[in-house]
């Protein structure tokens, strides 16, 4: 199994150097299923943060179920399932991978640049 560019059910919706975002979608084609992956590096560390907007699942129910459960139990429990191919299961630990050492070089090289125009102001100051 290859790592596909563009790769099969992930798609890039944002890059800025310290941080990427991906929408990795669901077999179903149901949208509430999409995982939304933000890698983002801050400081000194990378974090990856994964979620789904899910919908309640009002049509399982009836209303005064739904607001009794709501009433007694205080929430309502809803689960949301992605549901990925084999390449596509592939393609998204390989975007991880390649994702977060992306954002930590970046973070990297942006603090060794600041390290650097740190010495240069101090020594045009002496
Ligand atoms: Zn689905």
């Amino acid at each position: 199994m290859i790592v596909q560019t563009p790769a099969e059910g992930i798609m890039k919706t944002n890059d800025w150097g310290n941080s990427k975002v991906y929408r990795v979608t669901c077999e179903c084609g149901a949208s509430d299923h999409d995982h939304h992956v933000w890698v983002e590096a801050d400081g000194n560390d990378v974090s990856v943060t994964i979620y789904t907007t899910i919908k309640s699942n009002w049509w399982n129910k009836t209303r005064w179920h739904a607001i009794w459960t709501l009433l007694t139990k205080g929430y309502i429990d809803t689960e949301s399932t992605v549901i990925l191919k084999q390449q596509q299961a592939f393609n998204y630990a390989h975007t991880l991978l390649s994702a977060i050492e992306d954002v930590d070089n970046f973070r990297k090289e942006h603090k060794e640049k600041s390290a650097v125009a740190r010495l240069a102001e101090q020594g045009d100051c002496e």
